[in-house]
C-alpha cells in the first residue's frame, strides 16, 4: 500500500498566510506532511511525499504523479491525504471562523471510510478545539468536488487543519502541541484506516 502526503502550495502560491504575515500555510503544510510521512515510515509504512519540491507544483502534475502509481499497483493500493489549513476570508484581515474539517469528493467510496477514521483521530487529538462536521457525526466530512480529489484514482482525502485567519487556530498550530496534535491524528487516521477498513 503506498501512501501519498500531500503538502498542499509552494512557497511562490500567493494569499495563502495569516493577516500578519507570520503563519505561511505551504510551510506549515510541509512540517505536517514531513512529520506524518516520517512516523508512517517508521511504523513500517510505505508513505512518500507527493510533493518533494519547495516550489508549487501544478495539481494536474500532482495528479500525475498519484495516477501513474496507482496504474503501476492498483488503485486500491494508494491512498492520498493532501494536508491544508483553512481560511475565511480573503480580505486579509483576522476572522472569527476556526476548527478542524476534512473533504472528500461528493457520494460514498473508500475515500469517505479514510475521513471518518481522521476524524475520529481528530476528536482524540484535538481536544478543545472545533470540529467542523459536513452532517452529523455518521457523515462528518465535506463533500466537493476539488481537483485534486475529483481527479485522482485512488481514495484520496482533504483536511484543512483549523484556520489560518483565526487568530486563535494559530496560535494552536504553531505551538507544539499542536503540531504534534495535527501529525499524529493524520498518523493515527491512515493506520485505523489500513487496518480496518480495506
Ligand atoms: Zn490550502
Amino acid at each position: 500500500m503506498k501512501i501519498f502526503i500531500d503538502n498542499g502550495h509552494g512557497i511562490e502560491t500567493p494569499g495563502k498566510r495569516s493577516p500578519d504575515g507570520k503563519f505561511l500555510e505551504y510551510q506549515y503544510n510541509r512540517i505536517i506532511a514531513s512529520r506524518v510521512t516520517a512516523e508512517l515510515l517508521d511504523c513500517g509504512y510505505d508513505a512518500q511525499l507527493l510533493v518533494p519540491e519547495i516550489s508549487d507544483i501544478s495539481l494536474a502534475e500532482r495528479c500525475r504523479r498519484a495516477n501513474a502509481v496507482c496504474d503501476d499497483i492498483g488503485t486500491s493500493n494508494v491512498i492520498l491525504v493532501s494536508i491544508h489549513v483553512n481560511a475565511s476570508g480573503s480580505d486579509g484581515k483576522w476572522h472569527s471562523a476556526s476548527g478542524w474539517s476534512a473533504y472528500t469528493t461528493p457520494g460514498i467510496s473508500q475515500a469517505d471510510l479514510l475521513a471518518y477514521d481522521l476524524y475520529e483521530a481528530a476528536k482524540k487529538y484535538l481536544v478543545g478545539q472545533k470540529i467542523r462536521l459536513f452532517n452529523g457525526p455518521k457523515e462528518p466530512d465535506f463533500e466537493s468536488n476539488l481537483y485534486l480529489l475529483k481527479h485522482t484514482k485512488c481514495a484520496a482525502v482533504l483536511t484543512e487543519n483549523m484556520f489560518q485567519d483565526c487568530r486563535k487556530d494559530v496560535e494552536f498550530l504553531q505551538n507544539r502541541a499542536g503540531k504534534e496534535a495535527i501529525t499524529m491524528l493524520h498518523v493515527e487516521g491512515i493506520k485505523e484506516f489500513l487496518l480496518s477498513d480495506i
